[in-house]
């Protein structure tokens, strides 16, 4: 590897394969998976990592919005895209793009239709997704016999997939509530498949779905972020490999004296005879102002080093007295060596939302 001169987000595409074929040794061989690569696959480049998976034989993908789809197919991407969260105002787009909307309510499934109906389409795939307690998006139960009608009265589009979410499938102190999710996905599904004579896909679990809830894989199952490398518990977490690391390099060392100040505000006052490092990575490339004030630390030469003060904009402060380290050396944040769901945790959060935060001004290195 080059040594970085800037900050880079590499994204290694052989522990993704790795990833991959770990989480599929989890699931019968029949069992289909749909790749979820929305928010540029978790912060990293969507159409890198979909091309690879695509290559690699995923069934499907899932993106959360329009757009992200659009990219896909810009992108080459060929496999069936559903997506999560299609709005009204997109349709057009979806339908040219051959996406799959997954439609959730009633007033967005009538309006597909008006829509496929218009465009004079034929049994267009669509899925279905049921609210089995997440309460965020999806049909109840009580609504599902005024679905199937709705479905019955059009040939414009065809019910291909009915999909549930799983609320707490990382929580095993929420198991009672899984098992209830479960249970309410299977009636309410089974009721659904009984009224077509077509084969209908369901899904339900995301990673930690497949890792601790196996018997409820049903047709197929979608994962995220077990595919960028993090289980959501450290046991898992050892048996997959982070795809991405964000590093950067040391831009200035400063020797400040006890009782002088560093950063905006005067947020880190030195204690003792102190030497800091200047980083070129700040906020507005996502990492936020939570994980300032040594919350968290980077890795130099493979010690910490605490994140001193606030976090700037464009930079970031750190404490490297116990370091040998010069201007121009490596920076590892997260990644291989360093874990995004400790250092997310350090300051309150989890992986998935420090990974997603990672902005479009980080430069990407594909790895392969
Ligand atoms: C984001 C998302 C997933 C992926 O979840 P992971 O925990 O990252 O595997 C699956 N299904 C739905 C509906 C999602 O929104």
């Amino acid at each position: 590897m080059p040594k970085a001169q800037e900050t880079v987000l590499e994204i290694d595409l052989t522990s993704l394969e790795h990833n991959y074929r770990y989480l599929r040794s989890k699931i019968a061989t029949s069992t289909k998976m749909m790749a979820v690569v929305k928010a540029f696959a978790y912060g990293s480049d969507s159409v890198a990592i979909a091309s690879r998976l695509e290559n690699s034989g995923i069934d499907y993908f899932a993106v959360a919005y329009t757009q992200e789809g659009v990219s896909l197919r810009t992108g080459g991407i060929q496999k069936p895209v559903m997506v999560l969260h299609p709005q009204t105002h997109n349709f057009q787009l979806v339908i040219d793009n051959c996406l799959t909307p997954s439609l959730y309510s009633k007033h967005i499934l009538t309006e597909f239709i008006k829509t496929a109906e218009e465009l004079k389409l034929q049994d267009y795939p669509v899925h279905i997704n049921i609210n089995t307690g997440l309460n965020r998006l999806g049909f109840s139960a009580e609504e599902i016999d005024d679905v199937i009608s709705i479905f019955r009265k059009t040939s414009a589009i065809k019910l291909v997939g009915i999909y549930s979410h799983l609320g707490a499938s990382e929580d095993l102190d929420e198991k009672e509530f899984s098992h209830s999710q479960i249970e309410k996905f299977k009636r309410t599904s089974e009721k659904i498949i009984a009224a077509f004579d077509h084969k209908i896909l369901r899904h339900l679990c995301n990673t930690s779905g497949i890792l601790n809830y196996p018997e409820a894989a049903f047709d197929m199952v979608r994962t995220g972020i077990g595919l960028y490398g993090y289980g959501n518990s450290a046991e898992q977490d050892k048996m997959l490999k982070p795809v991405g690391t964000l590093k950067t390099i040391i831009s200035q060392i400063h020797h400040i004296k006890a009782e002088e100040s560093v950063g905006y505000n005067r947020g880190f006052v030195a204690k003792r005879d102190t030497i800091t490092a200047t980083l070129p990575i700040g906020h507005a490339d996502g990492i936020s102002r939570l994980y300032g004030k040594q919350k968290t630390a980077v890795l130099i030469a493979g010690k910490e080093a605490p994140i001193i003060g606030n976090v700037c904009m464009d930079m970031l402060m750190v404490d490297v007295t116990d370091i040998d380290c010069k201007e121009g050396d490596e920076v590892i944040i997260f990644g291989k060596e360093r874990s995004a769901e400790k250092f997310a945790n350090k300051a309150g959060t989890i992986s998935y939302e420090l990974i997603t935060s990672i902005s479009q001004r980080v430069k990407r290195l594909i790895i392969d």
